[in-house]
């Protein structure tokens, strides 16, 4: 039993050690990432749930690597973060999601686009300014910008992410809490955050209904939404009873696969297109 013990043991180290070797390879990749164009931007319909329009689009980061092929965010976001690679990785993307979000309008296609805002971005002093310039930039409305932030961007300094938050509201920008539910919430977060979304992490979508637990959660944010006047955003729709559920509880929008998967811009078009058309 001891040798088959210190036998997994050695496996144990020497998977740690694969894996600490593939994020520096990962790692020295992403670095060119950019500069070789391998980046790419993909958008996924949010529908207003009780008139079945479609009225923003989230903007989420793709990795076409060249040997690896699509890289998921989950996996070299936190790498981007890690060494800061984020703070021009997510410019890049909120430049990119700017501008079609303006060509659109331009094209008769008005949507609002919503963009994950990283901690470490929230976290740099030139934050808002660099925001404000993308928006002129790219002759896009702040009204139709929303700032994707989850708590975590709140607790290292809380004053200083309220400030920036106001700042960018005061704009006319917009912010949602992404992934409601699941990191270190608190009220009083809600409670001094110039907050308009509340985003309902798909983890208590995911079981809707089968779940009693997550459908009470649910409920919870839902009604937390309500009475905090925040307009509430499921993520991770997959079926029809989910979507109809949703929208009888008093959930404002939804997003997910059952509407459709994030897509190109091109396709994105189609999608909505074709939905507004049924
Ligand atoms: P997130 O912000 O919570 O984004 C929602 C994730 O749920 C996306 O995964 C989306 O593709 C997926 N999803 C949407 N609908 C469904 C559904 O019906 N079923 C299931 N199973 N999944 C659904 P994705 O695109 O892989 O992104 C993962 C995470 O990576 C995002 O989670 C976000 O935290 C991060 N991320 C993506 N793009 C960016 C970015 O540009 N900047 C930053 N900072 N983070 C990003
Ligand atoms: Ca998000
Ligand atoms: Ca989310
Ligand atoms: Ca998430």
């Amino acid at each position: 039993a001891k040798q088959v013990g210190r036998n997994h043991f050695q496996f144990f180290v020497a998977s740690i050690d694969q894996d600490i070797r593939e994020r520096k390879h990962l790692e020295k990749d992403l670095s060119l990432a950019l500069p070789n164009h391998e980046l790419f931007v993909v958008y996924q319909p949010q529908i207003h749930l009780s008139s079945q329009r479609v009225v923003g689009a989230e903007a989420l980061l793709r990795w076409q690597h060249p040997e690896k092929g699509l890289i998921p965010p989950d996996k070299f976001i936190p790498i981007a973060e890690a060494n800061g690679a984020i703070v021009e990785i997510g410019q890049w993307v909120l430049d990119q999601a700017c501008w079609q979000a303006a060509h659109w309008s331009r094209e008769g296609m008005p949507i609002r686009i919503a963009v994950n805002l990283s901690a470490i971005q929230l976290r740099q002093e030139s934050i808002v300014e660099d925001i404000l310039d993308t928006l002129k930039r790219n002759k896009l409305t702040p009204g139709q910008l929303e700032l994707e932030v989850t708590e975590t961007s709140f607790m290292t300094n809380m004053k200083d992410a309220v400030d920036k938050l106001h700042k960018l509201r005061r704009a006319g920008i917009s912010v949602a809490v992404d992934d409601f539910g699941t990191g270190y919430s608190s009220l009083t977060y809600l409670k001094q955050m110039p907050v308009q979304y509340l985003k309902i992490d798909q983890q208590f979508v995911r079981d809707l209904l089968n779940n009693e637990e997550d459908t009470r959660i649910a409920n919870t944010i839902i009604d937390l939404g309500k009475s905090l006047n925040l307009t509430v955003i499921a993520e991770g729709v997959e079926t029809a009873e989910q979507a109809t559920y949703l929208n009888e509880r008093g959930c404002q929008i939804g997003q997910g696969y059952y509407y459709s998967k994030p897509a190109i811009a091109r396709e994105f078009e189609r999608f909505v297109k074709t939905f507004h058309g049924h």
